[in-house]
């Protein structure tokens, strides 16, 4: 006999399933660019599963020789590589989601000695147009999903599966007269005076608000203290200056520091103003050897007080600051939270911070779902390991006598679609729900 506990998860599991959902966070190519180089399973190491690697001991040498298209190297010789050290990160958040998208979708048990070869032939055999069709729409049911795209690329992406979140980081972190050149190039504007610079982010700004951004995404706790300070505009325009005349990397953070504040208050205001939300990246950093601390979301803090009409999106719950995110979002009404990339990095974590989410934060400033992937396949399984948890979480509130059980799946639908919906006014007319 099912145990109750089994039904209600059963129940709440079709629930969930049903959700055509908004992933709020991907890195997935459009169809067009995604086949470029046939690498079978080798072709999914850009990230995570090879922070691992790395982090378990593997040379970089090592990684590079058997993820790069230019090695020459034969699968049976990536594999070689891989199989020194896949037995110590296949248990982690990235390697059992790698796994079971790749279980799924290529009809393997495993990965391992007895599959590579199948599987990079499958993978190869599959990578055709119309393949994320069925990965994004058939298997993951994703009304759309909000793609970051870089600085100097195109926010055109294919909106049948997505929505562009740019970031405009690069506007506030020039060091030298090149990166000026180079943004001279970009919004082809003379750049030669703050003002000017400022004009061209304006110019760039109306830009993509024309294209139908969904936000602007800031990437800087990768490289600096989210900490941004008010700096009057003299100030600003000096170090500005200073950078005109700079040729070589010869300035240290404190000498840029000034203008990056600057403005990153300035491009703050102006998101706000035109209604564009502000996707922040808290929280571990993807890679190898960084700062956490340069992530700490608190740090956002004086932001979050000077811009009450800019609506903040924390990314990755700030991992592993978790419960100051939540604090954070309890507190002010312009920061909402964000669960992208955890569920990869870690299905426990994902749960108990949702778990305590549910408990802090008011249900509307909850999102649950974003793949945070460089692949159609990496979105499906992160998004398939984002549901579950979901109901998991979802399920033991109702257990305990938090939610009825209608209000667990009226919960899902706003965590896993309906939140982001409305945070980023996103208009799905484009994009192919499925009944
Ligand atoms: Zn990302």
């Amino acid at each position: 006999m099912t145990k109750p506990s089994q039904e209600l998860r059963t129940r709440l599991a079709s629930e969930i399933d049903a959700i055509d959902i908004v992933d709020t966070h991907e890195h997935v190519p459009d169809e067009a660019a995604a086949y470029a180089h046939p690498l079978g399973l080798f072709g999914f190491f850009d990230h995570y599963v090879s922070s691992d690697l790395v982090s378990a001991g593997m040379p970089r040498e090592a990684l590079e020789q058997m993820r790069s298209p230019d090695s020459g190297l034969s699968i049976d010789e990536r594999w070689a590589l891989l199989a020194d050290f896949w037995p110590y990160v296949r248990h982690t958040g990235y390697g059992r989601a790698m796994r079971e998208y790749m279980a799924d979708l290529f009809d393997v048990d495993d990965i391992g000695e007895d599959t590579y070869a199948i599987l990079c032939e499958r993978i190869d055999a599959a990578h055709r147009p119309g393949w994320y069709e069925t990965v994004l729409k058939d298997k993951a049911r994703i009304a759309a999903a909000l793609v970051t795209t870089w600085p100097g690329q195109s926010v055109a992406v294919d909106p049948a599966y997505f929505r562009a979140v740019p970031i405009l980081d690069h506007y506030a972190t020039a060091a030298t007269r090149a990166d000026l050149e180079a943004l001279e190039a970009e919004s082809d504007r003379s750049i030669q005076t703050l003002a000017q610079l400022l004009g061209a982010l304006e110019a760039r700004l109306a830009g993509i608000v024309e294209q139908g951004v969904a936000g602007i995404k800031v990437f800087l706790a990768y490289r600096r203290p989210l900490l941004f300070e008010r700096v009057d505009e003299a100030a600003a325009a000096r170090c500005f200056d200073r950078i005109w005349l700079s040729q070589a990397l010869d300035l240290a953070f404190e000498d840029l520091k000034p203008l990056q504040d600057f403005v990153m208050w300035h491009l703050v205001g102006l998101a706000a103003d035109r209604g564009l939300a502000i996707q922040v990246h808290t929280g571990l950093q993807e890679g190898n050897g960084n700062y956490l601390e340069n992530s700490r979301p608190t740090l956002l803090a004086n932001l979050f007080m000077a811009f009450g009409d800019a609506r903040f999106d924390l990314f990755h719950a700030g991992y592993p600051y978790t419960g100051e995110a939540a604090a954070l979002a309890k507190n002010f009404a312009n920061v909402a939270l964000d669960l992208c990339w955890v569920q990869a990095i870690s299905p426990l974590v994902a749960a108990r911070t949702l778990d305590e989410w549910i408990d802090t934060v008011p249900a509307n400033k909850i999102f649950a779902v974003g793949g945070d992937s460089n692949y159609a396949e990496g979105a499906y399984g992160h998004c398939k390991v984002a549901r579950r948890v979901a109901c998991e979480v979802l399920a033991g509130k109702v257990e305990s006598g938090g939610l009825s059980e209608d209000e667990a799946a009226w919960y899902a639908r706003r965590i896993l679609r309906e939140n982001a919906e409305a945070f980023f006014r996103l208009d799905l007319g484009n994009a192919t729900d499925r009944a």
